[in-house]
């Protein structure tokens, strides 16, 4: 794998595909800036080496055209007091400005381009508005591993106009780097830990994880299609009725394959999903009508906290019950502590996968933990396809 670690900078001007798509209130203050520290050293490695670096990143999801909120000019500050130097910004990420504001740059500036989805040229990957932005730069540099997924054009399409000069950013290395360790070179116990709302958003990394892990963990709302696959009465919990036969077949895969699957055995049942609502803690295959499991029991904690303390890879995706509210978040807050106390004992772990990244930083354990992935949508379809378009196009 090319890094900027093996690029001299020096005289060139990189272009550097970011992921700055990050989350602002109202009066455009950045609610959490996780992405832009994340690309600081890609940026400061260019800088080091005598080079100038022309910064590009979608933000939100704007209707293919101009949109005032959506604009990147509202992290111009803020990307400049994290840098420790001014950034210009470039009001077009293509066309004429932009190219005579990259012109003029010299070694150490920094130049951040418009919102790149303000043309629909970029998420339809259009070769033409590529080559327009590989005229801003020598040299390419992929950082967005969030991304990494899309065939954009500046996340993949744009590589081909790089041919000897194409590396990845530090953010990617390292997402590849701990997600490779996970997938080809995982200490063995090996443990996945699933959750979230439904089976079918799951199946494809269940169906690729079973061949490699030892025990799979399932929580969260698809645990109650396990439950109502094998006869239980799960009263008005999430459900999937069409995916009551896929619950079924994990559960023989994981047999014939070796695999031990542990699913709830208790859950925190509430008369309505709300976080005042009545709650009861029942057997999970028992569930009184009227109730629905929003977390695992006490007993499942205990469970799970056993298996993931004697795991030595771990995986996590998922919350195991509705974390976002205070009175069902204690499964995914003890499933949380179980992987920090298996990561000090030399476990490795890997958190990826928005809702279970959103609950280790709501613990303030994202330090605890071996890596936390940038990435949900990417982490996950890595895992499920084996690669990546981003990655493909700068590694072709
Ligand atoms: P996902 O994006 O599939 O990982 O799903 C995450 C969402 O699943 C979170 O917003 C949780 O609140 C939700 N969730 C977790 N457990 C349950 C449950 N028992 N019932 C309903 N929703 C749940």
């Amino acid at each position: 794998m090319k890094t900027v670690d093996n690029y001299n900078f020096k005289g060139k001007k990189a272009l550097i595909r970011v992921d700055f798509n990050v989350p602002l209130d109202k009066e455009y203050n950045i609610t959490d800036d996780t992405r832009i520290r994340a690309a600081i050293p890609t940026i400061n490695k260019v800088i080091a080496d005598g080079g100038a670096v022309v910064l590009m990143s979608h933000l939100g999801r704007p209707r293919d055209v101009p949109e005032e909120k959506y604009s990147l000019k509202h992290i111009v500050n803020h990307l400049s007091k994290s840098l420790g130097r001014p950034v210009a910004f470039a009001e077009d990420c293509i066309g004429e400005k932009a190219k005579s504001l990259s012109k003029a740059l010299k070694p150490g500036e920094v130049l951040l381009l418009e919102n790149l989805r303000f043309y629909k040229q970029e998420t339809a990957g259009t070769e033409s508005f590529a080559k327009e932005l590989a005229a801003l730069g020598d040299v390419y540099v992929n950082d967005a591993f969030g991304t990494a997924h899309r065939a954009h054009a500046s996340t993949a399409v744009i590589a081909q106009f790089f041919p000897g000069d194409k590396v990845f950013g530090y953010v990617m290395a390292n997402e590849l780097a701990s997600i490779n360790k996970v997938l080809t070179k995982a200490d063995r116990p090996f443990t996945a830990i699933l959750g979230g709302a439904k089976v079918s958003g799951k199946i494809l990394i269940i169906d690729k994880l079973m061949d490699k892990i030892d025990n799979l963990i399932i929580g969260g709302g698809m645990a109650y299609t396990f439950i109502k696959a094998q006869g239980g009465k799960v009263g008005s919990s999430l459900v999937e009725d069409d995916k009551l036969d896929v619950a079924l077949k994990v559960l023989s895969d994981a047999k014939a394959k070796g695999v031990n699957i542990y699913i709830p055995v208790d859950t925190v049942a509430a008369s309505a999903f709300a976080n005042d609502a009545d709650k009861t803690t029942v057997d999970i295959k028992n569930i009184p009508d009227g109730y629905m499991g929003l977390d695992i029991g006490p007993s499942t904690e205990a469970q799970f906290a056993k298996v993931i303390a004697d795991s030595k890879t771990i995986l996590w995706n998922g919350p195991m019950g509705v974390f976002e509210m205070s009175n069902f978040e204690h499964g995914t807050k003890a499933a949380s502590d179980a992987i920090v106390e298996a990561t000090k004992k030399g476990a490795y772990s890997l958190i990826g996968g928005g809702d279970s990244v959103a609950a280790i930083n709501k613990y303030n354990l994202a330090n605890e933990v071996s890596y936390v992935s940038t990435g949900g949508g990417a982490l996950l379809e890595y895992i499920e396809s084996g690669s990546l378009p981003g990655v493909e196009a700068v590694e072709k």
